[in-house]
């Protein structure tokens, strides 16, 4: 697959890009990645340290005339979400199949990687240069970003000299973030009682299918307003177990915390002759559902079908009331505006999986706030009405803020030189998602940051592309900041 970028500009950037596609690296599996970074290191006899998260850093002296410019740090993560349209690929094994058509580049049946793929390229072609006028670099390739940031949190911030540090890892050119949300995962597990006497079996197994949603990522997507399909499962079974006699069997829905739920699904026993009325409680529920969702969330879709029980377990229809009351009583989507940036939350959260395990049923939940204050009182909120039904729950990680700062040199001295050669102002932004800037802004005292990077598209799937052109800009706007 060798030379499919050549002849696109920046050459050396796309050869770099071209090389690390070659090399299996999603998420947990960056031991080959990270090798191959610290081999470039030692090949150009450039400081280099691995530690045992598998983070690199490689150092740079400052060009000639640069010594006495601020160390600065540029930093991206070598881990990538691998996904495959083909489900028999083994993507912890197989090489991308990189493409380009002209405009963009992207790899066939599978995600890119150009998140973050390109800021390793960019951070070695500059490493690999040395006529690139720059001070004195410390270049940060951490892991697992992807799957809960373990490398940032791992990393040793007394190996870095340098206080401002150029993140490479946004998704649109033109706009500079500038600070970030801090997060909460939690899981809470509601505990059913199981139907003595086992099945009852002169009722009938009735499965109810919530589809067709937008679902999308609970950090930018929260502020649409979506419909959550767990919810509205919570909201059809609290309706159910108050007019039928229904006694319950399953539930799942969603697939990540960080996901709106797009689709969930339940299992419930029903006297026979009640079906016909359930049906018409819950087309009902149906119609209101997308009254209130319509232009927001139009395609959502209610299906009952027959089930059969077959040799699986029956819980109470007490323990189901309890289940529907707790998923109805959680709080979901945003809980609170920023008072200071327009159109940003302050604090949300969003319930992104539900599943049963034997007797316990548990929900996944992702809280973000742009202030650790907002994020502890709604992670309070959360914890006090778990206890109220008796649910066990936990914080499963935890990630920092990034706090918006009014003074920042490194970001006035970009906007300078991005007004300069575009002759219009960069956009600053802060995010309701986590970026890695979060935990090194807590590791390292006067902590300036800005993150910006070229157009790359549907991130994460299968569909993710990344733009020539913006990269060949981003490309020549770094260098620029970096000699200026
Ligand atoms: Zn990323």
């Amino acid at each position: 697959m060798s030379g499919r970028l050549e002849g696109l500009e920046p050459s050396k950037v796309f050869r770099f890009f071209e090389e690390i596609c070659s090399i299996p690296h999603g998420s947990y599996h960056v031991d080959e990645i990270s090798r191959y970074l610290e081999d470039f290191a030692v090949k150009r006899n450039l400081k280099v340290i691995r530690d045992k998260e598998n983070n690199v850093i490689i150092y740079r002296d400052a060009s000639e005339g640069y010594a006495d410019k601020p160390v600065t740090i540029l930093q991206g993560h070598m881990d990538m979400v691998a996904v495959n349209d083909d489900p028999e690929v083994d993507m912890d094994v197989t090489p991308l199949d990189v493409c380009h058509d002209g405009e963009y580049i992207y790899a066939k049946g599978s995600s890119l990687g150009g998140d973050d793929g390109i800021a390793v390229a960019y951070m070695l072609a500059i490493l690999d240069d040395d006529s690139i006028k720059a001070p004195a670099l410390e270049a940060v390739f951490t892991t697992n970003e992807e799957v809960g940031m373990d490398g940032a949190i791992a990393l040793d911030a007394g190996l870095l000299k340098g206080k401002r540090l150029i993140n490479l890892d946004s998704e649109e050119e033109g706009i500079f973030i500038a600070g970030c949300a801090g997060g909460i995962k939690m899981k809470a597990g509601i505990e059913l009682a199981l139907l003595e006497n086992g099945a009852a079996s002169e009722k009938a197994c009735v499965k109810v299918s919530v589809s067709g949603l937008l679902g999308g990522h609970s950090g930018e997507m929260i502020i649409k307003n979506r419909a959550n399909a767990i919810k509205i499962c919570g909201r059809l079974l609290y309706d159910i177990c108050g007019r039928f006699d229904v006694d319950f069997v399953d539930i799942k829905g969603g697939t990540k915390s960080n996901a709106i739920a797009d689709k969930a699904e339940f299992e419930i026993l029903v006297n026979s002759n009640d079906i016909s009325g359930l049906k018409v409680v819950i087309a009902d529920i149906e119609h209101e559902i997308k009254n209130e969702y319509s232009q927001k969330d139009d395609g959502i879709k209610i299906m009952v079908s027959e089930s059969s029980l077959g040799e699986r377990c029956v819980f109470t229809g007490s323990s189901l009331k309890k289940l529907a009351s707790f998923i109805m009583a959680m709080p979901d989507g945003v809980q609170a505006m920023c008072g200071w940036t327009e159109g940003l939350p302050l604090t949300s959260l969003n319930v992104g999986i539900i599943e049963r395990k034997d007797n316990i049923v548990y929900t996944y939940h992702e809280l973000r706030s742009q202030m650790g204050s907002s994020l502890r009182n709604l992670n309070k909120s959360v914890t006090a009405i778990a206890d109220a039904f008796g649910a066990v729950c936990e914080n499963s990680s935890q990630y920092p803020e990034w706090e918006y700062r009014e003074s920042s040199p490194l970001r006035d001295e970009m906007c300078r030189v991005y007004k300069e050669m575009y002759s219009v102002e960069p956009k600053i932004e802060v995010i309701h998602a986590g970026l890695e800037c979060g935990i090194l802004a807590q590791k390292i005292e006067g902590f300036d940051a800005v993150s910006i990077g070229p157009d790359i598209l549907d991130i994460h799937t299968t569909k993710e592309k990344l733009s020539i052109k913006s990269t060949e800009r981003v490309w020549e706007y770094l260098l620029r900041v970096l000699s200026a």
